[in-house]
């Protein structure tokens, strides 16, 4: 039986407001535990919460950037449950009027775009956390994560791979990365999804039932887990089960889901309009105020780099994967001068390269976008070849010398002197009379041997095309 798979993910974006989303407590990571949550996170009597005006702005600027209908009254709603994490026994979130409603995002998968509906966004707070590593047979609560601001996207069912789910959690991620509505962080929980896996035979209209697997942080574990979740599920329907609705959780040591709970319906939360809360009010105005302080979008960027660099579509999405790597490429172009496809490649292969290895972002580059323009300036205008190039590159990475001061100190400018390449051809030729015989009797791959010679002899300074120029007229055949 052939199956098909089918997924819809729900992304947690932590929102990044200095303060929660209900009080003016800070939202600060990695504080001592229990030194950030005040009264109105905690839900103690007598405190009424106050929604954080940055926390709505933001969501609507998600909103706008996917295309969405912004609600033009939202609704603060308590969901209701017990958990450790929650001391107030509720959760504000949004239920029946989020304020983004449906939208779309675009992904591509092996070179083919696929649009993504966003069903809605809501916002909400986040719980507390549960310690359970430095607490043999205890738990330890920490609430200061409680009451950070939280936008909940919700995609519709819309994916069939796992790849599909991977390329679409990191457009989302990149989108409010962009947006500069979260920080993206996902080691730290800043960004966290859960993921809806089901299967169906091919061929059939009906979704077959699904499991939520919670608990995956990391682009690597979704593509992981909800591989192993479709295997799982097609190993129970084939040996003549049914797949229960679930939540499961993945264990990323052990590469595999498991069952934490039946799923629960919403009923079961008990949603209720909050009552300390007042209903949101989006008007016009605020929504064009929101929508002219959107930057430029992933997608626009990438079509303006490839119409106005020549870029390909591969070099076009790695350059726009962030804003600071874009930058950084534009401002490179824009100081040495030189041709876009060359910055291209400098940017997105050896320096890339060299800050994944030393697992560096872009904005931690040891080599600065001014540094970088002005190698490429001296390989533009053959002060260097690209081969001492790259050698100049990997001291500017060391260092803080400019391109220039290396090339000086380090005595690697391009010999030009065509007098001296010359003289030194010359003696080469003299000394290897045998490969002289064999170029000259026809044997085409002996060329390399004299280039090769010119170089050593050069240190890799003689310039590439003008030795081979001289040497071609020099063994005239
Ligand atoms: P809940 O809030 O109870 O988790 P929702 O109806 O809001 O349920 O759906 C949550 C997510 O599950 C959405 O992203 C939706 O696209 C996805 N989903 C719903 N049905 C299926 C299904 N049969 N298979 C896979 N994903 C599904
Ligand atoms: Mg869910």
């Amino acid at each position: 039986m052939e199956w098909e798979t089918v997924i819809g993910l729900e992304i947690h974006a932590q929102l990044a407001t200095k303060s929660k989303i209900f009080s003016a407590a800070s939202t600060a990571y990695g504080a001592e535990p229990n030194t950030q949550a005040c009264a109105v996170d905690l839900g103690l009597p007598g405190v009424l919460p106050v929604l954080n005006q940055k926390a709505v702005r933001m969501a609507v600027k998600f909103g706008l950037a996917i295309d969405a209908e912004i609600a033009p009254y939202s609704v603060f709603a308590r969901k209701n449950y017990f958990y450790p994490d929650l001391p107030k026994g509720y959760q504000i979130s949004q239920f029946e009027l989020p304020i983004v409603g449906l939208g779309h995002l675009d992904i591509e998968v092996d070179g083919e775009e696929k649009r993504i509906g966003v069903t809605r966004a809501h916002l909400e707070e986040d719980a507390g956390k549960s310690l359970h590593e430095d607490f043999h047979g205890l738990t330890g609560i920490d609430l200061n994560r409680a009451g950070t601001p939280l936008l909940e996207i919700v995609s519709e069912p819309d994916m069939r791979s796992a790849k599909e789910a991977v390329a679409y959690m990191r457009k989302l991620h990149e989108l409010v990365r962009y947006l500069e509505i979260c920080d993206g962080n996902m080691q730290e929980g800043s960004f966290r999804c859960d993921a809806n896996v089901s299967v169906r035979p091919k061929g059939q209209a009906e979704f077959g039932t699904r499991a939520e697997i919670k608990n995956i942080n990391s682009f690597k574990f979704v593509e992981k887990a909800i591989n192993h979740e479709i295997e799982r599920q097609i190993d129970v329907i084939e040996g003549g089960g049914q797949v229960v609705q679930e939540t499961r959780l993945y264990d990323a040591n052990k590469d595999e889901t498991r069952s934490m709970r039946s799923k629960e319906e919403a009923n079961d939360y008990r949603y209720f309009p909050d009552p300390d809360l007042l209903p949101v009010h989006i008007e016009d105005a605020l929504k064009q105020e929101i929508q002219a302080t959107l930057p430029e979008l992933p997608a626009a960027k990438k079509q303006r780099f490839i119409n106005d660099y020549q870029l390909d579509n591969e070099a076009a999405n790695t350059l726009t994967s962030s804003r600071e790597l874009a930058d950084y490429f534009e401002s490179v172009v824009k100081q040495s001068g030189c041709e876009t496809k060359m910055c291209a490649n400098w940017v997105t292969g050896d320096l890339l390269g060299a800050l994944n290895k030393a697992a560096l972002e872009i904005t931690q580059s040891p080599i600065e976008n001014e540094r970088l323009a002005g190698l490429l300036t001296r390989i533009a205008d053959n002060t260097i070849s690209g081969k001492i190039a790259k050698q100049v590159f990997e001291e500017m990475w060391k260092g803080e010398q400019s391109a220039d001061e290396i090339i000086e100190s380090k005595g690697l400018k391009q010999i030009t002197d065509s007098g001296a390449i010359e003289a030194i051809i010359d003696t080469i030729i003299a000394n290897n009379p045998n490969q002289v015989e064999q170029y000259l009797g026809g044997k085409d791959k002996v060329f390399g041997f004299f280039v090769g010679q010119v170089m050593k002899e050069t240190q890799g300074k003689a310039n590439p095309g003008e030795v081979n120029k001289m040497l071609k007229a020099k063994l005239k055949r």
